[in-house]
């Protein structure tokens, strides 16, 4: 069995049922070079990480959850929006 990601919405599905949006990084500084570095340079660096998933093949809604890079365990689905 793969990743599961739990839906807010609909409860724990499968990792093909979902796109990634990235990781959530905080707005620094409302500039051009610090939105492009926001955007485009991930840091994809390892341990707890708080990204963005769309929930495609189910209700179609975006949320937030707490993935460790490393184990793929999932550490927090609470923040749905
Ligand atoms: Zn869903």
């Amino acid at each position: 069995m793969g990743l599961q990601i739990p839906c807010p919405h609909c409860g724990l599905r499968e990792f093909s049922e979902f796109g990634f949006g990235g990781e959530v990084r905080e707005l620094e500084s409302p500039d051009l070079e610090h939105d492009f570095a926001r955007v485009y340079l991930n840091d994809n660096a390892p341990g707890p990480q708080r990204e963005r998933w769309f929930h495609a093949y189910g209700c179609r809604r975006w949320f937030t959850i707490t993935r460790d890079t490393v184990t793929n365990q999932i550490l927090d689905s609470a923040g749905s929006a």
